[in-house]
């Protein structure tokens, strides 16, 4: 007997069948004698919808006015999925009870649709475990200490389920999502795409980091802090499979290399198109131009990924760097009426068309030439690298986005990634 977290993805809360189905599947812990909270998602769409009918009546900006309301509408997906759930659990003959975020309270920061977790309450939690039901908390919501709903950024429910259970020092947290694992690579982009029995920590880190979407960064991050042992597996299976075999099945993100763990130098390749590239050119090259020019951005609270500079050419050098797509706007403007004037250049370039496609594997620590077998992949394939940026454990490049599809697949083949399992 032991405490377990579920979290459900929007998917597998999609419908009214889907959420009978979680239903059954955690009865079915509950009544092997497990201590259960579950943490779902809102089904799949609703936030998108939600958010959308925002939009419709005014644009999005940046004011804490408009961001607050935003996650005044934005949790209530939650919300709906939280009574749904815990209705459909009764209906089952177990007692459940759900729980908004403010209501545990899951205390957060203040930033409006980005909100950090600073503590959770575990105490009614506790009690209600004790008393023998069934816990159901919102995913992606919490509340500041001005008393005003907070969400946790798109994703988020992953950071609230891995929050939970590391207050309440769970077993597990186990992810239930629509893929059965973590692949090693996206499997809707490459269909050869192979699932990870285990996947280090640091290596999971990247991989969501770099864009893996199937975890939010932060439960990652959280998991590592916390020591929350995680595992990642499909809501798609039969609910009524043995506990055992569900138990193990997936991929579990591990703490520690244990012998069992694939030894493949590269695990896995990520990729994302949120990011955009601006150039400034003809830049003079002399001590503080990069402080001049990333210190205006970082004031502005932009973050900045990948920066490059070239060699001068009499006396002048050409500087680039990644931005979020969200601030690219943003950041031109700034470039433009704070930073060129003072560098004596006009010469402003941006594009929103690239991606960053990354190898991530603890492997490259101990071994040489990952990095130029993945630029020897791509030249064979005739893409160009704009950008390149490198740490012990990943190498990143910034290409063409019409080049993505076809760099992914060219590199989960050239690392053996398509082979099946030794
Ligand atoms: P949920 O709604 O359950 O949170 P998400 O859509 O957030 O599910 O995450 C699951 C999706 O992540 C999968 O459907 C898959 O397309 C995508 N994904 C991206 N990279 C990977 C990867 N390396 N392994 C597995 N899935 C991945
Ligand atoms: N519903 C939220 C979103 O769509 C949180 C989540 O699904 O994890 O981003
Ligand atoms: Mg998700």
């Amino acid at each position: 007997m032991a405490l377990f977290v579920h979290k459900y993805g929007g998917t597998s809360m999609g419908s009214t069948e889907r959420i009978r189905n979680v239903a059954k599947r955690v009865a079915k812990w509950a009544r092997a004698g497990h201590q259960m909270v579950v943490v779902p998602s809102a089904m799949s769409g609703e936030t998108n919808r939600l958010l959308g009918l925002a939009k419709e009546l005014a644009p999005a900006n940046p004011s804490p006015a408009y961001l607050r309301e935003l996650d005044m509408l934005g949790s209530t997906g939650e919300q709906v999925s939280v009574g749904l759930l815990s209705i459909a659990l009764q209906a089952e003959g177990v007692q459940a009870v759900s729980y908004a975020g403010w209501q545990v309270p899951i205390r957060t920061n203040n930033a409006y649709t980005k909100a950090r977790i600073d503590s959770i309450d575990d105490r009614k939690v506790r009690a209600d475990l004790d008393a023998g039901k069934v816990v159901i908390i919102t995913g992606f919501q919490g509340v500041d200490e001005g008393g005003n709903i907070t969400t946790l950024g798109r994703g988020g429910s992953d950071t609230s389920a891995v929050a939970v259970a590391a207050a309440l020092k769970a077993a597990e947290c186990l992810i239930y999502t629509d893929v059965d694992g973590v692949y090693t690579t996206d499997p809707r982009v490459v269909p050869e795409a192979r699932r990870l029995r285990s996947v280090s920590f640091e290596e999971m880190l990247e991989m969501a980091s770099l864009g893996s979407k199937v975890l939010q960064i932060r439960s990652v991050e959280f998991a590592g802090k916390y020591k929350v042992p995680m595992r990642v597996l499909s809501s798609f299976t039969p609910w009524d499979i043995p506990i055992g075999e569900e138990a193990s099945s997936g991929t579990l993100i591990t703490f520690e290399e244990d012998e069992q763990m694939e030894k493949a130098v590269v695990s896995g390749i990520a990729f994302n198109r949120d990011e955009a590239k601006v150039s400034i050119l003809g830049v003079p090259d002399k001590p503080g131009i990069a402080y001049n020019i990333l210190g205006a951005v970082a004031g502005a609270n932009i973050e900045v990924d990948v920066i490059i500079q070239n060699i001068s050419k009499d006396g002048r050098t050409d500087f680039s760097f990644t931005v979020h797509r969200n601030d690219y706007a943003r950041t031109m403007d700034l470039l433009k009426s704070q930073v060129l004037p003072s560098l004596g250049t006009d010469q402003l370039e941006g594009d929103t068309r690239i991606c960053k496609v990354s190898i991530v594997g603890i492997g490259m620590r101990s071994h040489v030439g990952v990095a130029s077998k993945m630029f020897r992949s791509l030249a064979e394939e005739g893409i160009n690298i704009q950008m390149i940026s490198t740490s012990e454990i990943k190498t990143s490049v910034v290409i063409d986005e019409k080049y993505m599809e076809l760099a992914v697949r060219a590199l989960h083949r050239a690392f053996d990634l398509d082979a099946p399992p030794a």
